[in-house]
């Protein structure tokens, strides 16, 4: 098919993750390679109803690629949520002359891409958050930093209860997918993981793991928690601190509880971030550019592709409860 141009808007949406900017940069100079205009679009759908676009030249987007966050800034949208909204919207694309648009973010964030979609925009979706919960991509730009991050922080409070025979209560990112806390379980060998997809078990799944391997001679103890264990309804504890202590008046064992919060989202992305992103970004354009809209972009069997935003955004997630069973086999 014959390369058009057009210019393109990007945006950046939802939570923020290492490895946008990456996707941000690669899409920008691919656009601009095929002669279209790229337009970038500040602070998600808000700044697409607010009007907040300015024009993107090469040298606007460098300098970023190693950069956490997001240079277009990003930012969650209730009034995207209705069709005022959405038609002021589409209002300030058609007035800046662009009919396609490339949004980086998560699954809400494609659904929104999907209503503009409907409303004649072409839309590619690029999935960027740390939370790896998107069901039709094998893997989401950010996770691989964040998870780096948990890992690094998990290994330095595991000195410390190392050194005071301690049970350390570490609670993660992840609201409704665990895979975070899954990952970083098993590269550091967290002796019990609770994620919102697995009910659990206070005594058979904590208290017992933590018995029998004292009893073969363990004597500091990883517990990592996905947050959104405790927003589970039939959830026993309402906070890490809360289990922490239940823990400690249940085995006698000193406990601390640390939250990491925000540092999972920052810093540097790792090469797989950035690598990926820069795919994701290229192609993207590439798609527009070539006038092939609607597709939202995935890893699969571990290659980029791009999907029909309606199936995509059909696909329900599996969680891997097999590397589940994995990670409490071998963490002892
Ligand atoms: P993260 O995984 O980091 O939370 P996300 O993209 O899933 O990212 P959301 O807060 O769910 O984050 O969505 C971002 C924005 O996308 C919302 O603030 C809203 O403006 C828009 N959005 C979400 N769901 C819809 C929907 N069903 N229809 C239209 N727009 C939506």
């Amino acid at each position: 098919m014959n390369e058009t141009t057009r210019k393109i808007a990007i945006l950046s949406s939802g939570g923020d993750a290492p490895g946008m900017n990456a996707a941000i940069r690669a899409a920008v100079r691919s656009g601009l390679g095929r002669d279209c205009k790229m337009v970038g679009v500040l602070h998600g759908y808000q700044g697409l109803i607010e009007g907040e676009m300015q024009e993107l030249e090469l040298r606007s987007v460098s300098d970023i690629i190693h950069r956490g966050g997001t240079t277009l800034y990003t930012a969650r949208s209730d009034e995207f949520l209705t069709e005022e909204g959405k038609q002021k919207a589409l209002r300030n694309l058609k007035a800046h002359g662009a009919d396609a648009l490339i949004v980086i973010g998560g699954d809400g964030s494609f659904r929104g891409a999907l209503e503009l979609a409907r409303r004649g925009v072409k839309v590619v979706g690029i999935p960027g958050t740390i939370d790896n919960d998107i069901a039709c991509s094998e893997y989401t730009i950010g996770f691989d930093t964040a998870m780096n991050t948990v890992i690094e922080m998990v290994d330095r409070l595991r000195d410390t209860a190392q050194s005071h025979e301690r049970c350390s209560v570490i609670e993660v990112m992840g609201r409704r997918c665990g895979n975070l806390a899954l990952s970083a379980g098993i590269a550091t060998g967290a002796t019990a993981v609770l994620v919102p997809e697995m009910a659990f078990d206070f005594e058979t799944d904590i208290l017992e793991r933590i018995a029998y391997t004292r009893s073969i001679g363990k004597r500091h103890f990883i517990i990592l928690v996905s947050e959104g264990v405790f927003k589970e309804e039939n959830s026993r504890f309402s906070s890490s601190a809360e289990m922490s202590a239940a823990i400690a008046e249940a085995s006698g064992i000193a406990t601390r509880t640390t939250v990491l919060g925000h540092v999972q989202r920052g810093g540097s992305p790792t090469a797989k971030d950035r690598i990926i992103a820069s795919e994701m970004g290229y192609l993207a354009a590439e798609l527009l550019a070539t006038d092939r809209g609607n597709r939202i972009l995935a890893v699969r069997d571990g290659k980029v592709c791009d999907l029909d935003v309606e199936e995509a955004l059909a696909a329900e997630r599996e969680f891997d409860y097999a590397l589940y069973r994995m990670s409490q086999g071998i963490s002892l």
